[in-house]
């Protein structure tokens, strides 16, 4: 099982948010997609931190800082950056987090901090394997797989 690396609340999270910027940059200029200035502005805002951002404190956020860009456009640059893997859908949060490996393809399990919020991400390719097997024993198609964990992290276990 590969473990995404748990950050400590106290990191230089600037350094995340630039490598993710700068990481989106040469992935949409590889691919021959147009990472425009609304689509940086919304992946640095979902990356304002490790927890997931709801499109709507997005839009409040453009709106503050009298921005013309007006809902449907920060909608299409989020489907943008999940088409692109840049950032991943928290169905159960209706929110998004940033992706820190986008350029590879990936089925993602998610730990969700109910305390703290944080979103850690995980790759378990045997548990992919077993859905994926128990799936089709059942005869089924699968089009989505959302696997979302919440509890408490290690942090706040820590700290109570
Ligand atoms: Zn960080
Ligand atoms: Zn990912
Ligand atoms: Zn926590």
């Amino acid at each position: 099982m590969q473990v995404a690396e748990q950050k400590h609340p106290k990191h230089d999270h600037q350094i995340c948010v630039e490598d993710a910027l700068k990481l989106a940059q040469e992935l949409c200029i590889s691919r021959g997609q147009r990472f425009t200035d609304t689509r940086q502005r919304v992946l640095e805002l979902v990356w304002q931190g490790h927890s997931a951002v709801k499109a709507y404190d997005i839009i409040d956020k453009f709106a503050r800082d009298g921005s013309a860009t007006k809902p449907p456009t920060v909608y299409r640059a989020l489907d943008f950056l999940l088409e692109q893997g840049l950032v991943h859908r928290i169905e159960s949060l209706n929110a998004y987090v940033g992706c820190a490996h986008p350029e590879e393809g990936h089925t993602s399990q998610f730990l969700i901090c109910d305390n703290c919020e944080t979103v850690v991400e995980l790759e378990t390719p045997r548990l992919k394997k077993a859905l994926k097997e128990a799936a089709d024993k059942a005869g089924f198609s699968v089009n989505q797989q959302t696997v979302e964990l919440h509890g408490i992290c290690p942090h706040c276990r820590a700290a109570a």
